[in-house]
């Protein structure tokens, strides 16, 4: 059906796809309909130069389909990064359903969406996110080889959370002997926003080390639980931004470090798992280097997950998945070093040394 927004009269008052803010040379964008099922989905293919595009399946209640269009060019585009920063042979893609997941996910849905990944002989390869589990990859996997995140029952990688909060707690440790000298966290304040899956392994780290944890949340049971268990004080102020620590580990949302939070920062070090943590890239990731806070870059070091699935390619098991992850150390390290020496932010660092191995590759393939 043709709706009167539509007339030809009218259709320059949409913003066409590739003129989205979020647009940034991507590949392929697939838009997925599947009538029975009420499927609503879009794959967005950011680049394959390195490898096939990896990246989750996000199922969200998005308010209309532009959000949805803006988010999956978003991630996938963080995900091209993610792979190339961590030495993966991975491009970066990523895929949304739009619903919720709670109320209008069925088998059936996922099956459907299945069969439009394998439609992509391989050149998109999902895994869970945020609206999607385990389980449901193990049922995407019945229609096509192209997913991973599948349960270690068969034969998978299984959740990678604990692997995601390793690498991030390798990369805060990395940020405080950047920032204090040394990367002992015994005695420092941390804070931690979030006490979800990456959160509370997270937590669970920096209590083993002895460090001083705060921890927020906006499911009250779910923060009085992670308190209690590893001994972390729950936060109590009105401004979270401005609590009194020397780290500050958003594992929530992205976009917390924006206009209204730079300036109130009070912690020296940010280092966390969220997606996409500075709301401009530009903006306040300039703000957080004059303010000589240092970033840890979410990319970098939140790929322990991806790390862990791609086991699953190329037939690594848990312990490899956590070696590598350990790197991210390594890795953090040199950013700091090279955000110092070109006068750059840390995200624009990382994202040089990512460019720089697609170009290479480029060359490689004589492209
Ligand atoms: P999760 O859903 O298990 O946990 C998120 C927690 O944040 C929940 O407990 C939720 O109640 C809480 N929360 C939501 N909004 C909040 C707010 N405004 N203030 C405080 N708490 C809030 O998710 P997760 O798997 O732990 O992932 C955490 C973050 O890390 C997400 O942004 C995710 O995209 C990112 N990430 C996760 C992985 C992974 O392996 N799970 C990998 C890379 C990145």
């Amino acid at each position: 059906m043709i709706t009167e927004f539509t007339t030809a009269k009218d259709l320059h008052k949409i913003d066409p796809v590739f003129g989205q803010a979020s647009f940034d040379n991507h590949e392929q964008i697939v838009f997925c309909h599947d009538k029975d099922t009420g499927l609503k989905a879009i794959i967005g293919v950011h680049n394959t130069v390195l490898g096939p595009a990896l990246g989750g399946t996000r199922m969200w209640k998005y308010a209309n389909e532009w959000e949805a269009l803006n988010d999956v060019l978003r991630l996938s585009r963080g995900m091209t990064y993610k792979s190339a920063i961590s030495g993966l042979n991975l491009g970066g893609g990523k895929a949304v359903i739009i619903g919720d997941a709670k109320t209008d996910k069925t088998p059936e849905m996922m099956l459907a969406f299945g069969r439009f990944i394998d439609s992509l002989s391989g050149k998109y390869i999902t895994a869970e996110d945020v609206g999607t589990t385990t389980p449901d990859m193990d049922l995407i996997r019945t229609v096509t080889k192209n997913v991973t995140g599948i349960s270690e029952a068969n034969g998978g990688s299984g959740n990678p959370s604990p692997v995601t909060a390793y690498g991030v707690y390798m990369g805060m440790k990395a940020a405080a002997k950047y920032k204090f000298g040394s990367d002992n966290l015994s005695g420092k304040k941390v804070l931690v926003q979030g006490t979800g899956h990456v959160g509370e392994t997270l937590v669970k780290h920096l209590s083993e080390e002895g460090a001083t944890i705060t921890v927020s949340d906006i499911s009250q049971s779910r923060m009085e639980e992670v308190a209690k268990k590893y001994g972390a004080t729950i936060f109590e102020g009105d401004d979270l931004y401005t609590a009194d620590v020397d780290i500050y580990a958003p594992c929530a949302l992205g976009a917390t470090i924006n206009d209204d939070t730079v300036y109130r920062i009070q912690a020296q070090v940010i280092a966390g798992a969220a997606n996409n943590q500075l709301a401009n890239e530009q903006v306040h990731g300039k703000i957080l280097r004059e303010r000589g806070i240092a970033y840890a870059p979410d990319f970098l070091i939140n790929a322990g997950g991806i790390i862990n699935v791609y086991g699953e390619i190329v037939n690594y098991g848990k312990e490899e998945a956590m070696k590598r992850t350990e790197n991210i150390y390594n890795t953090t390290l040199e950013i700091f070093d090279l955000a110092d020496s070109k006068n750059l932010t840390t995200l624009q660092a990382a994202m040089a040394i990512a460019e720089k191995r697609i170009e290479d590759r480029k060359k490689e393939n004589g492209k």
